[in-house]
């Protein structure tokens, strides 16, 4: 593996988007699920790793299974009013959201949204005009890493940040992400390189 991502000559290459799940990632995921803004425990280091990517000119997309909505867990209102206070907590702290896609169907619904399937990134595909060979998707589940690998993703990053280890799930599934590394602070530098943003 690379220590950053590169083009064929070795100069540093910026993705058009990068994409974050969300539990896991940003914040510490729980298996109650998290259902109010109380719960929200940011990881340490994604703030500063979000507000890394948008000094680097690197439009941030989060891309998040949120069944707790189908199983009525949380109403989409107060999902929503998360995501505001996120978008505001990073703004704060000088990143910038693009966008949060959120998938808020059950496994068993079979929707194209729901991680591993694509449909969140072709929904920004078609939103931001993206090529998704130009993309990378950073999460902490065999899930992100199916998702991001079905969609054309330029790069997966594992990151294991997560409450569990994604690497037996992806062995089984034969998907072997480009990178593995700690945390998206990690990943953001493995993007960036070490001197920070891309020229
Ligand atoms: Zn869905």
């Amino acid at each position: 593996m690379s220590s950053s991502w590169r083009n064929k000559d070795g100069s540093p290459r910026r993705p058009q988007a990068v994409f974050l799940d969300r539990d896991g990632v940003i914040n510490r995921d729980s298996p109650d699920y998290v259902t109010a803004w109380s719960q929200f425990r940011f990881l340490p280091g994604s703030l500063a790793a979000i507000t890394a990517l948008t000094a680097a000119d690197i439009p941030v997309i989060v891309v998040t299974n949120q069944s707790a909505v189908a199983r009525g867990l949380i109403r989409p209102e107060t999902l929503t009013d998360m995501h505001r206070r996120l978008n505001r907590i990073v703004r704060h702290n000088g990143g910038r959201i693009q966008a949060i896609l959120h998938c808020p169907h059950h496994p068993d619904d079979g929707c194209g949204c729901r991680k591993p399937q694509p449909g969140m990134l072709i929904e920004a595909q078609t939103r931001y005009g993206l090529d998704l060979k130009q993309t990378i998707m950073i999460g902490d589940r065999a899930s992100d890493i199916a998702c991001g690998h079905g969609a054309g993703c330029g790069g997966t990053i594992l990151v294991r940040s997560g409450p569990q280890d994604a690497r037996p799930e992806l062995a089984r599934l034969g998907i072997r992400p480009d990178w593995i590394v700690a945390d998206l602070a990690a990943a953001v530098q493995t993007i960036l390189g070490p001197q920070g943003a891309p020229p």
